[in-house]
């Protein structure tokens, strides 16, 4: 019997996720993605105001009319989605996680169609990925606050679909064992204190990742007078998962372009 399973187990093909298509993608996570050359003033100013967290608002600059998209405050509602014509996509890839805060802000000028800022797009193949992994990297996920939607995606990370082992890099339970924080969350004044001690009892050189809108800035619970703010109200922070929650693709490609920014060039 239990060898007839092992038979049969063993020749059901792998369906583990080509690494290619992890870096970079966040299908499934219903960020918007703009087409700037299908927006309008009526499309963007239509958008803007669906927009539940003001990830999404339009600015005036002399001539220009701005539409902003703050993708730290995004929570992956797909409002804007639903009322862009086409002008608002959901985002199959996503290149700004694991970047700085400033890297989640892009920005497009509605009357040109013409983007302002661009956040960096590095076209990533599975050899570069090994070689920024050149060592294991161990993590310790750090919980401030948050709903535990966050958690479900980084306990996806280690199942065989994804796979996160694969890369070297290894979920440890004691910070002390650890080489990056991965924070999920707003700070919670309750845990404020904890956090910063986790922190310190994390060896050098150490590296902090803010995960999820929460972690960005707070997220649906920022404004709550229980909540200190983003990750980075109480820690340095590295770089920043967008996404409520982020799926794991984008967990797996925010891990890597931190380590790959930081890669010989670690602050602490
Ligand atoms: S998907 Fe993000 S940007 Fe779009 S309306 Fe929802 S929160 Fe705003
Ligand atoms: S970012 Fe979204 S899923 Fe993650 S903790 Fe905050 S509310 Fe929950």
């Amino acid at each position: 019997m239990i060898s007839d399973i092992a038979r049969r187990s063993f020749g059901v093909p792998s369906r583990l996720i080509p690494v290619e298509e992890l870096s970079g993608s966040s299908a499934g996570s219903r960020m918007p993605e703009i087409r700037p050359e299908r927006l309008t003033v009526e499309i963007a100013e239509r958008v803007a105001a669906v927009c539940p967290t003001t990830a999404l608002k339009l600015e005036s600059h002399g001539d220009r009319l701005n539409l902003m998209l703050d993708y730290g405050e995004c929570i992956g509602c797909g409002r804007c989605i639903a009322v862009g014509e086409g002008a608002v996509m959901a985002a199959n890839r996503l290149q700004c996680c694991g970047g700085s805060r400033e890297q989640l802000i892009c920005s497009w000028d509605v009357r040109t169609g013409t983007e302002q800022v661009r956040a960096g797009s590095p076209e990533r193949i599975r050899a570069e990925i090994f070689s920024w992994v050149g060592r294991a990297l161990n993590i310790r996920q750090l919980d401030s606050g948050s709903c535990n939607g966050c958690e479900a995606e980084i306990v996806a990370l280690t199942n065989p679909y994804y796979d996160l082992e694969r890369f070297g890099i290894h979920f440890v339970a004691s910070p002390k064992h650890a080489d990056m924080l991965l924070v999920t969350g707003p700070v919670t004044r309750n845990m404020a204190e904890a956090v910063k001690k986790t922190y310190e009892a994390t060896p050098h050189p150490k590296l902090v990742v803010a995960v999820g809108a929460c972690g960005c800035g707070g997220g649906i619970f920022a404004a709550s007078p229980e909540v200190v703010g983003g990750v980075s109200s109480v820690l340095p922070v590295d770089g920043y998962i967008p996404g409520c929650p982020p799926t794991p693709a984008m967990l797996v490609s925010g891990i890597l372009e931190v380590m790959r920014r930081l890669t010989g060039t670690r602050r602490r």
